[in-house]
């Protein structure tokens, strides 16, 4: 099969949702992974198939290496992997330091760190021009968090992005001659409903008037973004750690 394909973790709800949209309309064939969210996943590939687009779903817990690797090899079948999008994750609870147990933070770094990596191995395999490949691109979804340390009693997920970001610049050095281009977007605070954790929408639009733009940032602002890093218009773009945060 000639068509290209892209593969978002995380695809669908929230950010990864309306990446995976936004790919069906560009022509991708689009495979939307998710854990638990079946019913959502469906209507994701619904929406685009409704549109005219290409797109499946295909369950497999992120934070698991063996059903990583079968995702991707499920993930075969339709053509070779042009772009991947390395984009579950959770926040991870919200508590103080002193309350931070060896579990949560086992439960966080296997999703938002181990399996983020392991899942950018499997397509670096499929995509590496001195593997055989045909290269690729590659966008980590991180967090300004990562910077900025994150909302209060949740820096256990800052720590897990900023690991994402130690990653991203390695990694770009390794596979930059290889025919991919990799980079990283760090979202503010972005309409989702990650932050049901910490009382939904209505309080980050409280929290949104402090960002310099005055507002939250919907999920089709980061979408847009990544559509952009895996796009030739940004060619010489690679390494790269781009804010959509509103200017926070
Ligand atoms: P979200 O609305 O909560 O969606 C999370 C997605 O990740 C869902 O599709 C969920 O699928 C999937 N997921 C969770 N655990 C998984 C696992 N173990 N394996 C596979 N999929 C898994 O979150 P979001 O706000 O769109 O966030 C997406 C990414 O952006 C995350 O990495 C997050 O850290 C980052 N980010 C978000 C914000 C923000 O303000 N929203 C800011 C900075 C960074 P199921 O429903 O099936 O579990």
């Amino acid at each position: 099969m000639s068509q290209k394909v892209m593969l978002i973790t995380g695809g669908s709800r929230g950010i990864g949702a309306e990446i995976a949209k936004g790919a069906a309309n560009q022509g991708y064939f689009v495979i939307i992974n998710y854990t638990r969210g079946a019913k959502e996943a469906q209507g994701v590939v619904d929406q685009i198939k409704s549109a005219g687009g290409q797109a499946v779903a295909i369950q497999a817990d992120c934070s698991k290496e063996d059903e990583i690797v079968r995702l991707f090899k499920d993930a075969d079948q339709y053509g070779s992997l042009e772009a991947f999008v390395a984009n579950a994750g959770i926040i991870g609870g919200q508590n103080p330091v002193t309350e931070t147990t060896f579990a949560q933070l086992r439960e966080l770094f296997d999703i938002n760190v181990i399996g983020l990596m392991i899942s950018t191995r499997e397509a670096v395999k499929r995509m590496s021009t001195t593997l055989g490949g045909k290269g690729g691109r590659i966008v980590l979804m991180s967090s300004v968090a990562a910077r900025t340390g994150g909302i209060a009693q949740e820096i256990h997920y800052a720590a897990s992005k900023a690991a994402v970001d130690g990653f991203l610049m390695g990694l770009a050095k390794e596979v930059g001659n290889a025919g991919i281009r990799v980079n990283a977007v760090r979202p503010g605070l972005i309409g989702t409903s990650i932050h049901d954790l910490h009382g939904g929408r209505e309080v980050i639009e409280k929290w949104g008037a402090g960002v310099p733009m005055g507002r939250i940032g919907e999920p089709t602002e980061v979408a847009q973004t990544v559509l952009w890093l895996c796009s030739d218009q940004s060619s010489y773009i690679h390494g790269a750690l781009i804010d959509v945060s509103g200017g926070r």
